[in-house]
């Protein structure tokens, strides 16, 4: 059992790993500044602070006498991320210092860091393990790579652990129904679909159907944020025990085409999708599948939801 303080708890991936820790028995405090994160996700067994993570005050005295943090508060948009690298530099980059240095101020050892596949941009060779070079092509994969070095510069420094863990497609909801705020405007491929599904928006585009892959349609590795949210747990029981620190990836391993996901989700749904078959988006490697034998190894972790249609399922339950 730990005290454990999840900055960014109210989010779509905090709020998971918060519902795994209170499951798992922890003692929680979400610190959250509600710009993305929702109040009715923050369930009664966690304490709550408003607060942003460009508030060091505020932040400091929310770290006292918590035995490890859990850092998922960032903007993670990418498009937006190179129209606004100032907004992602303060956000993301200068938030995350003041974590650190928030850390150091209050003799707090441990940090779990939502780290992202976005930096490695595009793979040199598939599946990518974590001797895969980092090489972000947008700022956003930019920022989790920068801020991964500077926790490694703590721990050589001032003997902070950190595990980055490197999330490939987060996708799906607590099976259980226990999440209530569906994530707003999220502009990837499963809420679009959702979105078209429930007439939110009028059909979809598939990106590019001349790649060179299955189907000619990009592939993805599609991971359960409620398997996310375990891994995160056992970080943290990782790092209280043996006080290392990792970078690992979490996927499945499995890559699922574009077209694969929109079939599945036609027949979860049970009716034909209204899409469209558009040009490539700019920047999109053909295929992203993890190597996440690391994080099997280490943390003795592996995903549950392997099946895309349960994947699809738990989201479409949100939605009914
Ligand atoms: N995609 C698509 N249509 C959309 C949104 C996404 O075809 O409206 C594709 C996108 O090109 C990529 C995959 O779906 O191949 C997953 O995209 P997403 O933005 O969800 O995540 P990313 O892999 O870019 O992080």
């Amino acid at each position: 059992m730990a005290k454990i303080l999840v900055v960014g708890g109210a989010g779509y991936i905090g709020s998971h790993v918060v519902l795994e820790l209170l499951d798992k028995g922890h003692i929680v405090t979400i610190y959250d500044n509600l710009s993305t994160g929702q109040e009715i996700n923050l369930p009664q067994k966690a304490a709550f602070i408003k607060g942003d993570i460009l508030d060091f005050e505020s932040l400091t005295k929310a770290m006292e006498g918590a035995d490890a943090v859990i850092h998922l508060a960032a903007k993670k948009a990418v498009g937006e991320s190179m129209e606004k690298p100032d907004y992602y530099a303060s956000n993301n980059i200068a938030g995350s210092v003041n974590i650190l240095n928030a850390m150091l101020k209050t003799n707090v050892k441990h940090i779990v860091f939502s780290s992202s596949a976005a930096v490695y941009g595009m793979p040199r060779y598939l599946p990518i393990d974590e001797k895969h070079e980092k090489n972000p092509i947008n700022f956003y994969g930019y920022t989790k790579s920068l801020i991964e070095d500077l926790m490694a510069w703590y721990a050589d420094l001032k003997g902070i652990n950190y595990i980055a863990l490197r999330y490939f497609n987060a996708v799906g909801y607590d099976s259980a129904k226990r999440i209530k705020g569906k994530e707003k405007n999220p502009q990837n491929l499963l809420p679009i679909i959702m979105d078209a599904a429930t007439s939110r928006r009028d059909g979809f585009l598939i990106f590019g159907s001349d790649y060179t892959t299955k189907d000619g349609t990009c592939e993805r590795d599609y991971i359960h944020v409620s398997d996310l949210a375990t891994a995160h747990e056992k970080a943290i029981l990782k790092l209280m025990s043996d006080a290392q620190s990792y970078r690992l990836n979490l996927g499945t391993g499995k890559a699922v085409s574009v077209q694969e996901m929109v079939n599945a989700a036609e027949y979860v749904i049970g009716k034909k999708l209204d899409y469209k078959y558009a040009p490539r988006r700019a920047g999109d490697p053909a295929v992203l599948v993890a190597n996440s034998e690391l994080a099997r190894q280490v943390l003795d972790w592996a995903p549950k939801y392997t099946d895309i249609k349960e994947i699809i399922e738990t989201t479409w339950n949100m939605e009914k």
